[in-house]
């Protein structure tokens, strides 16, 4: 059904109305002083906000005021358990290594199951109020299903996993069989359609799986119709290891597996060669997109970086924000914003990879990237109401400009306003209404001391402290 045109007979029980409407359909069509009528959760009308007024007079309006309402932007990949507690803690100046042994490692190791929930309940509250509808997990290590009860409490749309991996000598690693038991264990505590969150077949990845478990896991993907996502070639140091190990560069031993496909989105698939690229492209396997990490981590995107490129070729990629150590804060509109700037700088070329095109990647074609593009990342009838009202008396919105632009180069999540999830306003006037937030800050700062003291850790800042 186009926009514009509506269920009969369905009764809206919000509308929102009275703002300039992006709807990043197949049109990329902007209402106009438009609106959107929403029933059970999902979209039954796109149209002018006086079409609709007139049409269902009495329904109840969220009022946009003139701001911009558009999709609710997908993150493909955010840590969610781990780091939210220790944000900002981990030393600037020091390896990977260095931070996961000296840092995720024993945070894991002290997490709670309560620690994993509010961490995931923290990670939604300020995705929401930045303007991010959809979160797909990068893995929890322990208590998925408090991860989801975290996110599903916030009333954010999400996909979660719990990590697995079956080397040796490494931390927390399981044999093959028992990971895939987990991860099936997963898959059935929060099947496909049950809810706002779901399960996902979730490897850690890199160089931390025997053949045996990645191809165990794109079967049991496959099988069940989910996705599987894991992390591959951030740096250099993927490749080495699978060049050791198969002879084989990383995406040309999982396309030997039989890992690549639909159903598998990579975290960063920074450092690829043409072949790479050649079997993500033929495999129609996803990329989730984390520059800020990269650039923070001293990873090579602006030397490595290939994203541009998939997308101009027809690669399903979506944007994410990584861990709050790595890309820090979950706002998509700063990974938009950089991914356009990074793609248009690499390539010395300004007629290349404009907002438009980055926005996408933020929504309606991110929304492909995860699989999930019947549901969400446009407004259009039939699908889920996700979407964001940005206030229009933010400093960014005081002269009228073209929407792509002011929301990729303009603005950050900072001038969201309001924000619906699956019909429900989640966030009103910049507050989220499903969590008490002072009392979340409170619990967050008690957590976060007895985390550390349980993990044995002493944190030392950059700048002396008197
Ligand atoms: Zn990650």
């Amino acid at each position: 059904m186009r926009p514009g045109l509506s269920m009969e007979g369905t009764v809206p029980d919000l509308l929102v109305l009275g703002g300039d409407v992006v709807t990043m359909d197949a049109d990329r069509a902007v209402w106009r002083d438009g609106g959107v009528a929403i029933a059970d959760g999902a979209i039954i009308a796109v149209d002018k906000a006086a079409a609709l007024r007139a049409r269902w007079p009495y329904a109840p309006v969220l009022e946009a005021g003139g701001g911009l309402i558009t999709p609710g932007l997908i993150n493909a990949h955010q840590h969610l358990t781990g780091d939210p507690l220790v944000r900002s803690l981990i030393p600037d100046r020091q390896s990977s290594d260095e931070s996961i042994f000296g840092w995720a490692v024993p945070i894991h190791g002290a997490h709670t199951a309560d620690d994993d929930e509010l961490s995931a309940t923290l990670s939604a509250v300020e995705s929401l109020k930045y303007g991010t509808t959809t979160l797909v997990e990068a893995g929890t290590v322990a208590h998925p299903s408090r991860v989801a009860a975290g996110l599903a409490g916030v009333g954010i749309r999400g996909a979660v996993g719990c990590w697995g991996w079956d080397v040796d000598n490494a931390p927390y690693a399981a044999p093959a069989d028992e990971v895939l038991a987990r991860q099936t264990a997963v898959l059935d505590g929060l099947p496909k359609g049950g809810g706002l969150v779901e399960g996902w077949v979730t490897l850690v990845g890199h160089d931390l799986a025997s053949d045996v478990l990645l191809a165990g896991a794109a079967d049991l993907a496959r099988r069940r119709g989910v996705g599987m996502t894991m992390h591959i070639s951030p740096t250099e140091a993927d490749v080495a290891a699978y060049l050791r190990r198969s002879g084989r560069r990383p995406l040309l031993h999982l396309a030997d597996l039989g890992v690549l496909g639909p159903h598998l989105l990579l975290a960063h698939a920074v450092w690829l060669d043409d072949a790479e690229m050649d079997a993500l492209l033929a495999s129609d396997t996803a990329v989730a997109y984390c520059p800020w990490a990269y650039l923070r981590l001293a990873q090579g995107v602006s030397r490595a970086g290939r994203h541009a490129e998939m997308v101009l070729r027809g690669g399903r990629v979506a944007l994410g924000c990584d861990a709050p150590n790595a890309g820090d804060l979950p706002d998509i509109h700063r990974a938009a914003a950089l991914a356009a700037g990074l793609a248009r700088d690499m390539s010395l070329d300004a007629h290349r990879f404009g907002a438009d095109t980055v926005f996408a990647l933020a929504t309606v074609d991110g929304a492909r990237a995860i699989g999930m593009a019947d549901r969400i990342g446009s407004l259009e009838v039939g699908k889920r109401a996700d979407l964001v009202v940005h206030d229009p008396k933010a400093a960014p919105f005081m002269v009228a400009g073209d929407p792509a632009l002011q929301l990729v180069w303009g603005t950050d999540g900072r001038s969201v306003r309001d924000v619906v999830v699956d019909g429900r306003v989640v966030v009103r006037e910049g507050r989220c209404l499903t969590v008490d937030e002072d009392a979340l800050r409170l619990e967050a700062r008690a957590s976060q001391a007895a985390l550390l003291v349980r993990a044995g850790l002493t944190p030392r800042g950059a700048w002396p402290v008197r």
